[in-house]
């Protein structure tokens, strides 16, 4: 499957139309932005790791009953997935404290939550993606209260499934964010799941082995997603 026209460039993804209109091509970059692109750089690697971690991730949810746009791995960087127009919501799910809930509520970084916690944000990078409610959702028409279950559910599924795969390979599932996407009405997974947009912990040590290297100038940063890419893929290979 050849790439065609380039329809969208992202903070860390091409998407690019194919021959096909109901298929497109997501390519990672090693591009990284941080704190609404203020802060950017180049973690080597990265769109390796991305691209591989979501298709290990992808093809698991996909088993476990949680549709996707996953098609197939194409190459190193690129994978085929399904079209989708995008809902313009972002849901991030925790299970402990950190970033910027640690800072909403002023908790310390590390305390576990009993309950997973579900937010929804606008996805508007000019706005810097806000917090938004129920009630906010339904005034901006962003999606029906329907999608919102439905789409809630699916992520709090995909965070059951996701954290107990994570934790047989010693990795702490902190918090996540998760796109969605309408394909012929129906709603599917979308966007990427790995490293830039997981918290990862190690589970003995505590260290971090996500983004938040990057954030933080923590150092170390394209060890810590190949260290993920190898706990996660290798033993799923
Ligand atoms: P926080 O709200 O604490 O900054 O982020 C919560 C979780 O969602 C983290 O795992 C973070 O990586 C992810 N997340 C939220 N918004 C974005 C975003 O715009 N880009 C990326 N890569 N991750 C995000």
């Amino acid at each position: 499957m050849d790439r065609g026209e380039l329809l969208y460039e992202g903070k860390a993804k091409r998407v690019y139309r194919t021959a096909d209109p109901d298929l497109l091509i997501q390519h990672f970059k090693d591009d990284a932005t941080a704190f609404n692109a203020q802060k950017r750089g180049t973690i080597v690697g990265k769109g390796v790791v991305n691209n591989r971690v979501s298709e290990v991730l992808f093809q698991l949810l996909e088993r476990s009953g949680v549709p996707t746009h996953f098609v197939r791995r194409l190459s190193d960087r690129d994978m085929l997935v399904k079209a989708c127009q995008i809902v313009q919501l972002e849901v991030v799910v925790r299970n402990v404290i950190a970033g910027s809930l640690a800072t909403r509520l002023g908790r310390a970084e590390g305390e576990p939550v009993p309950e997973p916690i579900l937010e929804h944000y606008l996805k508007d990078d000019a706005l810097g993606d806000p917090l938004v409610n129920d009630s906010h959702v339904r005034f901006l028409n962003l999606a029906t209260p329907d999608e919102v279950a439905a789409i809630d559910a699916m992520a709090l599924r995909v965070n059951e499934i996701v954290r107990a795969c994570l934790a047989e390979r010693d990795i702490v599932l902190v918090d996540f964010k998760l796109e969605f996407g309408r394909h012929h009405g129906r709603l599917l997974l979308a966007d990427e799941m790995g490293p830039d947009t997981c918290r990862l912990w190690d589970k003995s040590t505590g260290r971090k082995l996500d983004k938040d290297r990057f954030r933080g100038d923590l150092g170390s940063v394209e060890e810590a997603y190949e260290e993920v890419g190898r706990r996660i893929c290798e033993v799923a290979a």
